[in-house]
This record gives C-alpha cells, structure tokens and sequence, in this order.
C-alpha cells in the first residue's frame, strides 16, 4: 500500500496535478481520501511508479510507503452525527430481540424520553441452538423501523446474510455485524457497499488488528463510517459470559480517529454487571455504549439474563453523564 499525503493549504489545482502525473504514471486503484487530510490512497501501483519523485510536488507534504495496509482505519474521521442521550457519546439501547408491537413501542417510547436518537433491536438473531428463537425477521423490521420512525429514533440491527442487506437497508440507519460475523467478508462487502454506517462488533476470538481489517475491509466497501463495538471475548474465565477488554477497545482509539464504544451486555451475560461494564468505558474514555433493556427482562425471547430493566437504564444515563462530566471538567483544568 501506498500513499501521498497533501498538505493542508494543497489548492485544487495542485491535487489535480497529482493526479494528472498519477494516471500518466498508469497508477492503478487511485482513491482519494477526504479526511483531516487528503490523501491519494493507490491500492495498486504500477511499478514504474517512482513515488519518492512525487515528494517535490507542489501541495505535496510527503510519500508514504504504508506498512500498514489499513489506512483508512487509520485516517478516516467519522464523517456522521452519532452523538445520541449524552453530548459527545453515542448511547444505544435497546432489546437483544424485536418480539412484538407492544414490547418495541414500550421500549422505544422510555428510549426517546432518555433523549436517545439511536436504538437497537435484532431481527435476525444469530443463536448457539437452533431450537432457540430465531428472530422476527423482516416483519419484525418493518415494525421496529415505523414505531422508531414515530419517535424520531434511527434504528441498528444486526445482518448476518450478505442476502438481507439490501431489503434491510430501507428500515435502518445502521448495520450491526456481531461478533460471529466480523470476519465474514461478503458480509463486510455486502454491509458496506449499502453505504451505511457499520457498527463493528469485535470478534470474540479477534485481535485488534484483526478487528481493524475488517473495519478496512467494510470502509473501502462503501461504508458512511465505522463504530467499533468491544463486546467482550472469549478467555479461560468463565466468571462472566466474555471478558469485556476495555483496554484492548482504549488501544484501539490509540490507532484510529473512529468512534470505539462499548458493550457490556455480552460481556457480562448478567444485568448485576452491566452498569459497571458501561461506565469502565466511559470512564476508559471510550464513545459511547450499547446496552440490552427490555421492560420485562424475565419474558425476553433471548438474552433475558443480561436485559437491564428501564428503569436501571435511567440509572446508567445519570452515572454516565456525572462521569462523562468530570472527565470533561478535569480535561479543561488540565
Ligand atoms: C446482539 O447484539 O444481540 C448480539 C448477538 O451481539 P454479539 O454479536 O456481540 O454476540
Ligand atoms: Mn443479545
């Protein structure tokens, strides 16, 4: 991989010299990047292309012979408004699954009077057993999609086939792809060629870096943007239902300018630990927070264990936003 970085005062008329030279150069997969910077991203050089020439161009601030492929990952901003419920974070909540007309208007009228703009629900539940429920499918979604529509929220789900993203794509806002999928590549593909934002849960078994290629593999796809989503992975401890790696998700804002929140609901697997889950991430200085709620846990068709009652969700807004606060006050001290 190979870049050319611009300078920041580059007019339009030298980035279109660049280019010029670039496409008589035969420079193949040519891409430019519109982030804090711009960058002419070219995926596939020709190999005459001598690139350290390009250095003295006018409007060109340096070459850049990326040993790290995942340049977008690396450069991109996020390009949306995800702020939702606390200024500066993205609060999503939600049921694990849509199960009726009732439980979603119920859940999405407490959500809307939280002050959330953005909430969850699953359609297409990806379960250990197939004898469990399976999801309301594209009915669920069309329901979930009208009572958010009425209450002014923008509604996430999870995909799991390439097959039903695009018949998906007109109820929703944003794709979720779970932690079983996130290196499913047609999926990735699929999910970001639809050109809406991506919220990338990592793999359990995942690594970071792993997790960042499939967050490149859905940017160069198409996706508006990415929103890294730590949902805890797989370790000899079984105290909770996955270790939740609030570190590994704090390294990760170290290499990318994404948005990284947190989920502590499958993490925890239990509502006893998920409020704590939440406010570590905030507290790590991660963006944001999906959460499971249901208005009556013990009758949740999946997940029912980790669903936090509304009211604790109330709770979880209020520690957020005191933590949120403090971290706000003591960076403008310092
Ligand atoms: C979910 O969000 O309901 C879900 C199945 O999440 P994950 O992919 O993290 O298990
Ligand atoms: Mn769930």
């Amino acid at each position: 991989m190979k870049a050319i970085l611009l300078a920041r005062e580059a007019t339009a008329l030298q980035i279109a010299a660049v280019k010029r030279a670039l496409m008589n150069d035969g420079a193949a997969g040519l891409n430019l990047l519109e982030g804090d910077r711009k960058v002419f991203l070219i995926s596939d050089p020709a190999d005459e292309i001598r690139l350290d020439e390009y250095a003295s161009m006018p409007g060109v601030e340096g070459v850049m012979h990326q040993e790290d492929k995942n340049i977008r990952v690396s450069h991109d901003v996020p390009s949306i408004d995800i702020e939702s419920g606390i200024e500066g974070l993205t609060m999503i909540a939600g049921p694990c699954g849509i199960e009726s007309e009732e439980q979603v208007a119920i859940i999405f009228d407490y959500l809307a009077n939280e002050g959330l703009r953005y909430v969850r629900g699953g359609a297409y539940k990806p379960r250990t057993s197939p004898h469990d429920y399976q999801g309301a499918g594209k009915s669920g979604l069309a329901i979930a999609s009208d009572i958010a529509r009425d209450y002014g929220l923008q509604l996430v789900t999870e995909i799991v086939d390439p097959r039903d993203v695009e018949p998906a794509a007109r109820y929703i806002s944003m794709i979720q792809i779970g932690t079983r999928s996130m290196q499913n590549f047609p999926l990735l593909k699929e999910a970001g060629m639809s050109g809406l934002p991506i919220l990338l849960k990592r793999g359990m078994s995942a690594t970071v870096e792993e997790w960042i290629g499939a967050a490149e593999h859905a940017l160069v796809a198409g996706a508006a943007t990415v929103i890294f989503c730590e949902r805890g992975i797989r370790t000899y401890e079984s105290i909770t239902r996955n270790t939740l790696d609030v570190l590994g998700a704090a390294a990760l804002k170290e290499k990318t300018k994404l948005p990284v929140i947190i989920d502590p609901s499958h993490a925890a697997g239990r509502r006893s630990l998920v409020i704590q889950g939440a406010l570590a991430g905030i507290a790590a200085g991660l963006d944001g927070v999906i959460v499971e709620v249901h208005h009556d846990p013990p009758s949740a068709r999946s997940d029912a264990a980790q669903a936090l009652p509304l009211a604790d969700f109330t709770r979880l807004m209020q520690l957020s936003r005191n933590i949120r606060a403090a971290m706000t006050e003591v960076a403008s001290q310092s």
